[in-house]
């Protein structure tokens, strides 16, 4: 019986184990899981078991079968998803974290880390210094908590409280085509409904036009629809374009809008001395997130919600007294940090037992420092540069947008045709380039070195690489390149 064992053993021996393993994955020398897919469904996919098989034995079959066939996302060519592998020190202090201090409530340095790395990231991001934070799982329920806000605002405006009566009247929330999803489910999961979210037109780059945001704004107020936010986006998840901050800043200031500014990925890049004056209107924003998890280096889990009033969280989300927790904490006579929650994080939020993740985006600014953070941001957008030059002198390359951060969209470009069609010629060519370039990345990802994604830039497919990674460097610009036009070259000469 291995009951005992769940509550003694030292972990020194185990985390060298561990670590072995792990390092061993990092090297990227091994097959992708699906090369022997039977092996390890076969020896994970068993019935709940009877009896335990102890740690070592655990250990072991992390080691040997799980760990081995786990994901190709943290390998530095891998530069699909806008969240990569952790860097060792996002590693290690979630580690650290989840055994010294499984809850950030409390009086001890955890807690006091929430808030401590929360002011330096709004520092690092040069936001107002009353715009306070709290930490959350990602840009989904950052989304939600600061459209949360803006909705207690909006409508406490109105002599309404939200949380307590609902939303009363039909709402509006200004956002285009190219934001991020999550605004639609934060809407939909806050009462207002997925269709308030009103799609404002887009010039070329995907760029929220300020005279037609106007121009819905009008309409809208004829059909007595309240605006609740305008969310801007610094950091356009398919190309990495930057709304016009200032102009929408100044739309919301006039008609009394809450300013939301949607930087999960891109606000890092405020970093660069290239792109800073694009972030210009930024100290306008009611409220603006960002993913620790993503350029950051952070172990996913890790997203932040700052809004310049963190009361307005506290009466959208607070969730009341409980008999469950009544008498358990003081606030006079502190002596012990179970005396008091600390800072009430569970009230900013939606949930109340969460692991402490300031500690870990702490370690990550405290190992590398500003200075770091910005070295990284500044690669990965001249990266995306690179890219942008070779595209535009290569004659069988296209630049399908001028990268802005570290997302640079193109495409392989031939006259040869892939597929008999009778359409009209113009459109025969997008369709087969389109697909040539589907073909192109299906190859990409199945060599495993350079693992971009795809995304439709005005109907023509692109390849999309988004640098991001703190393993990812220099050599991955060039080489992504090299590849590509290596198999569409191959492709090309088979075609007619
Ligand atoms: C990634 C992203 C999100 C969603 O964040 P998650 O951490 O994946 O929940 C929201 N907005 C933008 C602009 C993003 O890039």
């Amino acid at each position: 019986m291995y009951e005992e064992q769940a509550h003694s053993g030292k972990l020194t021996n185990y985390l060298r184990e561990l670590g072995t393993y792990l390092d061993s994955y990092l090297e990227f020398d091994q097959p992708d899981a699906m090369a022997n897919v039977d092996h390890w469904r076969n020896a994970l996919n068993q019935p709940l078991p009877d009896r335990g098989v102890g740690l070592d034995h655990v250990l072991k079959e992390l080691g040997q079968t799980v760990i081995p066939n786990g994901s190709q996302i943290p390998r530095p060519g891998c530069t699909s998803f806008i969240t990569t592998g952790a860097s060792s020190a996002g590693i290690l202090t979630g580690l650290a974290a989840s055994v010294a201090a499984p809850q950030r409530i409390g009086l001890h340095a955890f807690n006091l880390l929430e808030e401590v790395s929360l002011t330096w990231l709004s520092d690092l991001f040069q936001l107002r210094p009353e715009m306070k934070g709290v930490y959350c799982s990602g840009g989904s329920v950052a989304n939600l908590l600061a459209l949360g806000a803006a909705r207690q605002w909006t409508f406490e405006n109105q002599g309404v409280n939200p949380a307590e009566d609902g939303v009363t009247k039909p709402c509006r929330i200004y956002a285009t085509d190219v934001s991020h999803r999550t605004i639609h489910r934060a809407a939909a999961v806050l009462g207002m409904g997925r269709k308030a979210v009103a799609s404002i037109p887009t010039d070329a780059q995907g760029r929220m036009i300020p005279e037609a945001l106007e121009e819905q704004i009008k309409a809208d107020a004829k059909h007595n629809r309240i605006p609740v936010a305008i969310v801007a986006t610094a950091g356009i998840t398919s190309t990495g374009a930057i709304d016009f901050l200032s102009p929408l800043a100044a739309i919301a200031r006039k008609n009394n809008i809450w300013f939301h500014v949607d930087g999960a990925y891109g606000l890092p890049g405020i970093l660069d001395p290239k792109v800073k004056a694009l972030y210009q209107g930024l100290e306008f924003a009611d409220s603006v997130i960002v993913d620790p998890h993503k350029w950051l280096g952070a172990s996913v889990g890790i997203g932040a919600a700052f809004v310049r009033d963190r009361s307005l969280l506290s009466r959208a989300f607070a969730q009341g007294e409980a008999d469950y927790l009544e008498g358990s904490f003081t606030d006079d006579n502190i002596q012990n940090s179970m005396d008091s929650m600390g800072i009430p994080y569970q009230d900013f939020g939606v949930e109340l037992s969460s692991p402490s993740r300031g500690a870990v985006v702490w370690a990550l600014l405290r190992e590398i420092g500003k200075e770091g953070m910005q070295t990284r941001v500044c690669r990965h957008n001249a990266m995306a540069k690179q890219i942008a030059k070779r595209a535009i002198s290569h004659p069988k390359l296209e630049l399908l947008q001028e990268p802005t951060l570290s997302i640079c969209c193109f495409r392989y470009v031939t006259e040869n045709e892939i597929i008999d069609n009778t359409q009209d010629i113009t459109e025969d060519n997008e369709q087969n380039l389109n697909k040539l370039n589907r073909l192109i990345h299906r190859q990409l990802v199945h060599n495993g070195e350079n693992i971009p994604s795809t995304a439709m830039i005005n109907g023509k497919l692109a390849i999309r690489p988004c640098f991001i990674g703190a393993r990812t460097d220099w050599h991955f610009a060039d080489s992504l390149v090299d590849e590509v036009l290596r198999i569409g070259q191959d492709l090309d000469s088979n075609l007619t």
